[in-house]
C-alpha cells in the first residue's frame, strides 16, 4: 500500500489550514511557536510538512527535516483546539517512528550530551538508554492495610530523586499502609522511548512488565508518574478489569482526611499535559490540595488549556526552547501572586524548578504533603503542624500576612 492510501495521510491531508491550533483571544495555542514563532513550529505548518514528507518525490527527507518533527512537546494543545479533532501529536511521534531509520536522536552525539547532562543525577538511567539494556531501576513496593492491598510502580523519574520517593513512602506509612519494597523487578514502562519514536521499545517492556504484574497479582497499581501512567494505560491495560492503574493524587484523594488549617496559603497547580490533557485528571490534585488546606488560585490557562513547561523529548532535544517554555509558564504562575506552584508530575517539578526563576516555590504535591506531617503521626492524629523542612516560615514570609496554621 502506498503511503498515500495510509490512515495517516489520509488524516494529515483533512487539515483545512485553517489556523485554529495557532491562537485563540490572542494567546498562543502551541508553546513551541510561543517561543519561536515560526510557521513550521505549530500544528499547521507540522502538517503541511508532514504531507510534503509522505507524498513522494515531492521533498528529499534529510535529517534536519526530520528534526523538525522533534521540535514538539506533544502536548495536545493543538489536538484540543482544532475543529476536525485531527491529533497532531499522534501524527509527529507515527512520523517519528518511521523515520527512525533515516535520523535516530538516540545515535546523535549531540543529543546524547543532552540526554546526559539531563539525566546525570541517574546514571542507571543513562546506560540503560544508550546501552539499552531494558531496566532503569523503577521500583515496586507493596501496600498492606486490613483488607486492601496495592502496588506502587515507583517509575525512574520518583526513584532517581531519593527525597521525593522518600515523602511518598512516608505518606503511605502515615495512611497506616504497611510498606514492603518487592524482590521483583519491573522495567521502565517504555514512554520515554516512545516519545522519540522508538514504539518497539514500549512494546518490549509491556510484556515483560505485564507478566510481573501479573505474578505478583496486586490489581490496584499506583503510579506517580503521568508518563508510566498514559502508557499503563493506554498501551498495557489491554484485558479490562485485570489490572487497573491509578494516578498517587487519586489514591491520596481518596484516602487523605481533610487538614485542619484555619487559613489556606494561597497555592496555583500546573496541570502535567499527561495526566490532564491525555488523561482527563483535573480534579484530584485540586481536591487534595483543597484538603490540605491550601487556597487555589488558578493560572490564566489551567486545566485542559493548560501550558506545557517544555518537559520529556523536547527538553533533551532543544533545551535552550524547552527552557524558555519552563520561565514563561513559572511567570504565568507568578502572576497569581502565590508562594507556590504545585505540580503532580516528577518531571514537570524538575522542568519548572529547573527554569531558574525565584520567587515562588516549586514542589510536587507529595513532597509537601510529607513535609506537613509529623513524624510517625497517623491520620486521625490531627491537627496537622508544618514541618520547617519545607521552609514554611519563607514560604508564609513571601504570602499573606497573618496566615494561621491550625
Ligand atoms: S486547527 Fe486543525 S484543521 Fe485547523 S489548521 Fe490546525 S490542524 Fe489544521
Ligand atoms: S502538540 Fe503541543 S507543541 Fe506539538 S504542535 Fe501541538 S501545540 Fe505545538
Amino acid at each position: 500500500m502506498s503511503c498515500l492510501d495510509s490512515e495517516l495521510y489520509q488524516e494529515i491531508r483533512k487539515c483545512a489550514r485553517c489556523g485554529y491550533c495557532r491562537e485563540k483571544d490572542e494567546n498562543e495555542i502551541c508553546p513551541v511557536r510561543s517561543i519561536i514563532g515560526f510557521e513550521s513550529s505549530y500544528a499547521r505548518g507540522k502538517l503541511h510538512l508532514a504531507r510534503l514528507c509522505l507524498e513522494e518525490n515531492t521533498l528529499h527527507i534529510t535529517p534536519k527535516i526530520i528534526k523538525k518533527f522533534y521540535l514538539c512537546a506533544l502536548c495536545g494543545n493543538c489536538f484540543k483546539h482544532c475543529p476536525l479533532s485531527i491529533n497532531t501529536p499522534r501524527i509527529i511521534n507515527e512520523l517519528r517512528h518511521r523515520f527512525l531509520q533515516d535520523y535516530n536522536p538516540l545515535h546523535d552525539p549531540n543529543i546524547i550530551k543532552n540526554l546526559v547532562s539531563n539525566l546525570c543525577h541517574n546514571p542507571t538511567i543513562i546506560n540503560d538508554f544508550i546501552a539499552k539494556k531494558g531496566n532503569i531501576g523503577p521500583r515496586l513496593y507493596q501496600l498492606k492495610k486490613n483488607n486492601e492491598e496495592y502496588l506502587f510502580f515507583s517509575g525512574c523519574m520518583s526513584e532517581s530523586n531519593k527525597k521525593s520517593l522518600e515523602s511518598i513512602l512516608k505518606i503511605f506509612n502515615y495512611l497506616d499502609f504497611k510498606v514492603n519494597e518487592l524482590k521483583q523487578q519491573a522495567g521502565c514502562c517504555g514512554m520515554p522511548l516512545l516519545e522519540f519514536g522508538n514504539k518497539d521499545f514500549l512494546l518490549s517492556k509491556l510484556s515483560v512488565n505485564m507478566n510481573v504484574f501479573k505474578k505478583i497479582g496486586t490489581k490496584k497499581i499506583i503510579v506517580n508518574c503521568p508518563g508510566c501512567l498514559y502508557a499503563f494505560k493506554e498501551f498495557y491495560n489491554t484485558e479490562p478489569g485485570i489490572l487497573d492503574f491509578i494516578h498517587l493524587t487519586e489514591f491520596l484523594n481518596d484516602n487523605l482526611g481533610t487538614f485542619d488549617m484555619k487559613k489556606g496559603i494561597q497555592a496555583t497547580y500546573h496541570d502535567p499535559c499527561l495526566l490532564g490533557r491525555y488523561l482527563g485528571n483535573y480534579e484530584a490534585p485540586r481536591q487534595l490540595l483543597l484538603k490540605m488546606g491550601f487556597a487555589l488560585k488558578e493560572m490564566p490557562r489551567s486545566k485542559d488549556e493548560s501550558f506545557c513547561c517544555g518537559g520529556g523529548t523536547l527538553s533533551i532535544m532543544y533545551p535552550d526552547i524547552s527552557r524558555e517554555m519552563s520561565k514563561s509558564r513559572v511567570k504565568e504562575a507568578k502572576i497569581t501572586g502565590s508562594s507556590l506552584l504545585l505540580t503532580s508530575c516528577p518531571l514537570c517539578k524538575r522542568n519548572l524548578a529547573g527554569a531558574g526563576e525565584v520567587g515562588i516555590e516549586i514542589m510536587e504535591i507529595t513532597d509537601l504533603l510529607a513535609g506537613m506531617l509529623r513524624r510517625g503521626e497517623t491520620r486521625t492524629g490531627f491537627p496537622v503542624v508544618m514541618n520547617p523542612e519545607i521552609k514554611i516560615k519563607q514560604i508564609e514570609e513571601r504570602s499573606v500576612k497573618n496566615v494561621i496554621i491550625g
